[in-house]
This record gives structure tokens, C-alpha cells and sequence, in this order.
């Protein structure tokens, strides 16, 4: 029997909740459907449950440095894996469980548990429900990639999910994969006491970032005992009797490097493969990802994409964007879009790097002009009290309106600071205005109207 809806949700990400509670207290009969467990990526093997562990792995490296500080302490440092994992498992289960009795609670709205498949543009099939609505809100998210590279199929791996089990210590992590969630893993992993070797493909860790960004990442990391082997050009991977070898470079030596466990890092995916998209005819890009307009509206009426399966943002701060976006523009008769968000995000490894706006690589490919100005941590009298003075902070603006097109804040609260420069941008205010504010001493914010103070053509 088909089970009719006002609206159907699919997928509790970081978009889905919130809209099917909006909208069945806007009185719509609604549906929410979820396959796995409630809350999605962020929650269950994401940014809540990373961002935990490196809160543990933060105390062991800080009570690692206690003598740097005048504190003694008078025994080894050990870290309980196991009851670093129950501490994760605790703070994961505060979060879904609060979704699941908020989403419970909220009249209207009706939680199905099983796997959602369109079986036409207004029909879903969940195991043996039919559910039809006029209106569906896809929400799916997606998966770390698993390439097809050699060897795959013969040796154990973990992901971003799976090894969110680990309740032991690795003696030897390697990871493939420099770029964010890669190098989150590495650095917890090495702080817990774990070797790490971290292999990349690319001639620098994180890509996307400008190089200096990326050299001092590597420093910082290198600092702490990590290993790096970049240019890994042809990886190739092979059981060892006590764990993994990883062939590296058909070339340059040495070819092979072994550890102890693996852990693929190297994108996500979209779970759109399985959802029966051709039978409503949704449109997606040659990678999976379904094709939206600036509003989130798919390619057939009716029917929207949220979050990071849209291709339009990788974040949960994106994903609950777009829920904003279309709740708006859906139930509020408001008018917004996508691209009226500034990108932003951080990369949380210690010191974090907070970003904002456009890369100086972005801003001369797009061969525009710009200001830029730079400043070591061990300018940041904060930082200097703090004894973590690693990494630097850089603002580019640009020399006609004066509006600040860009920042990379790497050093201790660049995550938080950031923001500062993203609320100037968001108002349209020129620089000056932060330039000439007074900000509270001693904080590594203060430091911002000096950053600016030294603003230079861009070479
Ligand atoms: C290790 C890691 C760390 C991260 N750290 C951060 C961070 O610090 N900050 C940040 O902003 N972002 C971070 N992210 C990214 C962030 O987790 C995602 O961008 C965010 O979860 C948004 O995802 P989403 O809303 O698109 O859907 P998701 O959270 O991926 O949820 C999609 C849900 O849909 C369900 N689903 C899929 N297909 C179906 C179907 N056919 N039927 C029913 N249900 C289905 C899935 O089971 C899942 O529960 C991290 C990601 C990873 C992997």
C-alpha cells in the first residue's frame, strides 16, 4: 500500500533533520528516511567523533610538554585507547541520541528506518513501503573512496568509518592520503603514540592551499615525527606477515614503505549510485553528484539536493546552509541562494588552519589584483605565552574596494579567529574598519587590525 506524504526527506546528514522538522511544524505530513544510523557522517564518523579524539590526543601531547611549562609529572605518559574510544563513543551517542529524540518528538514527522530508492519522480520505495510525496529533499551525503589501485582486494584497511572501531594502539599507521582528513588522523595517531607515515601522491600536502600553507603544515607535522612521502606516484599496496607494504614510487627510493595498518584517505564519494535517481529522472555530473541550480532545485520539479551530495560544499556549516537555503526559500517566501555563501573552513589539526574566502593561487588564476599581508605566530603575544608559536596568518585584499577577498589563519585559534575576517566580508566592509577596531589584548585576534596594518601590493 503506498503511504502518502506531503514531503519526504532522505538522509538524517546535517540538512535533513532540521528541514523535516521545519517542515512538518509548517504542517506538512512528513517523512524522514535514514539506511545506516541517525545523524550521518558528522555524527557518527565525522567531525564529532574526530574532533574528540583530538581532544585526547591534544591532553597526551600537552602532558608530554608539561616540563616545558614548570609541571612536573612524576610518571610515563600512557594513553588508553580503549578509553579514548568509550570517551568518542559517549560524546557520538549525546549527539544521535539527541537527534533521534528530537526528530521523535516532533509532531507530524514520521522516522523510517531502511534504505530509500526513487522509483519514480514522486515515488521512493524502503523496503517494502511505498512512500509518495509532491515534494522530496535528498540529503545522502556520501563515502570515503575506496580506488581501485593495486593490491586493494589483499590487505586489511581502515576509512574514515571503520576506524572509528580502533580501541588500539597501531604501531605503524600509514596513510594514504596529505590532504585534510588524512592529515587529522595523522597527527592524532602520532600523538597517541603511534608511528605514522603519511604517502601522497601530489608534490604537497593539501593541494587546495596555497604552498606556504602547505610547507608549513608539513613542518609543523614533521615536528611533532611524522613522515611524509610525497610524489607517490604509482602506489601499489601488498600483505606483509606482520601488516602492510605500500609500494610507492616506480622510481625514486625507496620504493616501498611498510607499517603496521592502512588507512585510505583519498576523497569521498557521493551516495548517489543506488538511489534510483534515472528513475526520477534527477540529474547528475559525471562524478555522482546531483546537478542543482543555484536554489538546490534538481533537474525535476519537486525535488531537491542537500549537503554534500549536491557537489556544492563538503562541510557540515555547507550542508546546514543549504538546509537554510531551501527552508527559506521553501516555507519562509525568501529568496536565497548559494552563491551568496562565502566559502569557509578549517582544517583541525594543532595549530588549526582557519580559512576564508579565496587562496592567493585562486585570486591570480582569476588574475586579479590584490593586497596581501603576512605575519609569523611568534609575533602573537598570546601565542608566545601559550609556548605554540608554529605557523603564520595572511589576508588578501583587494585594492579597489578595499574588502578583504581572503584568509589563511594557521596558528593556535586560527579556527575561531577567522571569523572575524569572514563577518567583515559578509557585511561588504572595507578592511579599514577592522584595521582601525580595537580588540581585546591579550588575544591572537588583536593582532588582526596589525596584520592589516601591513598590507603590500601582491608581488
Ligand atoms: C573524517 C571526517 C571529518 C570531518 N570533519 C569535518 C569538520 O570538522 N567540519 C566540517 O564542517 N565537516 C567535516 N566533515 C564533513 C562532514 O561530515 C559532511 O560534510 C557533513 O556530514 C554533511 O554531510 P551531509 O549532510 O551531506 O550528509 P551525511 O552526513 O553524509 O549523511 C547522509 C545520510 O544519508 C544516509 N543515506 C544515504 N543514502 C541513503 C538512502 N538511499 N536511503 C536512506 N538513507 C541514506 C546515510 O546513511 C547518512 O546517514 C568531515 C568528514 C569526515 C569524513
Amino acid at each position: 500500500m503506498t503511504e502518502r506524504y506531503d514531503a519526504v526527506v532522505i538522509g538524517t546528514g546535517q540538512a535533513g533533520p532540521s528541514l523535516a522538522v521545519r517542515l512538518a511544524q509548517a504542517g506538512r505530513k512528513t517523512a524522514i528516511v535514514e539506511r545506516k544510523r541517525i545523524g550521518g557522517t558528522c555524527v557518527n564518523n565525522g567531525c564529532v567523533p574526530t574532533k574528540t579524539l583530538i581532544a585526547s590526543a591534544r591532553t597526551a601531547y600537552v602532558a608530554r610538554r608539561a616540563s616545558d611549562y614548570g609541571v612536573t609529572i612524576d610518571a610515563p605518559i600512557r594513553v588508553d585507547m580503549a578509553a579514548v574510544k568509550a570517551r568518542k563513543d559517549a560524546v557520538v551517542r549525546h549527539s544521535t541520541e539527541g537527534i533521534t529524540r528530537w526528530l521523535g518528538s516532533t509532531p507530524g514527522l514520521v522516522t523510517i528506518e531502511g534504505h530509500a530508492r526513487f522509483e519514480s519522480p514522486r515515488t521512493v520505495r524502503v523496503g517494502n513501503r511505498m512512500l509518495e510525496a509532491d515534494q522530496f529533499f535528498i540529503n545522502v551525503g556520501g563515502r570515503a573512496l575506496v580506488p581501485d589501485m593495486p593490491g586493494r582486494d589483499e590487505v586489511p584497511y581502515y576509512t574514515n568509518s571503520n576506524i572509528m572501531d580502533v580501541d588500539f594502539l597501531p604501531e605503524h599507521l600509514l596513510i594514504v592520503g596529505g590532504s585534510y582528513i588524512g592529515l587529522e588522523f595523522a597527527q592524532m595517531y602520532r600523538r597517541f603514540g603511534s608511528r605514522v607515515t603519511v604517502v601522497e601522491m601530489g608534490p604537497r600536502l593539501i593541494a587546495r592551499e596555497d604552498d606556504e600553507v602547505s610547507a608549513a603544515i608539513k613542518e609543523i607535522l614533521e615536528a611533532e615525527g611524522i613522515a611524509f612521502r610525497l610524489n607517490a606516484k604509482c602506489v601499489a599496496l601488498e600483505p606483509r606477515s606482520n601488516g602492510i607494504s605500500i609500494n610507492v614510487s616506480c622510481d625514486e627510493e625507496p620504493r616501498e614503505i611498510s607499517g603496521s595498518h592502512l588507512l585510505l584517505a583519498v576523497g569521498r564519494v557521493p551516495n548517489t549510485a543506488d538511489l534510483g535517481l534515472d528513475k526520477a529522472g534527477v540529474s547528475t555530473d559525471a562524478r555522482g553528484y546531483i546537478q542543482v541550480d543555484e536554489q538546490l532545485r534538481t533537474s525535476v520539479p519537486g525535488i531537491w539536493a542537500l549537503g554534500d551530495a549536491n557537489g556544492r560544499g563538503a562541510f557540515t556549516h555547507t550542508s546546514y546552509n543549504d538546509f537554510e537555503i531551501v527552508a527559506a526559500n521553501v516555507l519562509d517566501g525568501e529568496s536565497r541562494k548559494v552563491s551568496d555563501r562565502i566559502p569557509t573552513y578549517a582544517l583541525f589539526i594543532d595549530p588549526p588552519l582557519g580559512r576564508a574566502g579565496m587562496t592567493e593561487r585562486e585570486i591570480r588564476a582569476a588574475g586579479r589584483r590584490a593586497l596581501v599581508a603576512t605575519m609569523p605566530m611568534t609575533r602573537v603575544g598570546r601565542a608566545f605565552e601559550r609556548g605554540e608559536t608554529q605557523g603564520f596568518m595572511k589576508v588578501l585584499v583587494d585594492p579597489d574596494s578595499q574588502c578583504i577577498l581572503g584568509a589563511s589563519l594557521l596558528g593556535i585559534e586560527g579556527d575561531e579567529v577567522v571569523h572575524s575576517l569572514l563577518d567583515a566580508m559578509y557585511a561588504g566592509a572595507p578592511y579599514t574598519v577592522i584595521r582601525r577596531a580595537m580588540h581585546i589584548h591579550p588575544t591572537v585576534a588583536e593582532f588582526i587590525p596589525t596584520l592589516l596594518g601591513g598590507l603590500k601590493p601582491l608581488a
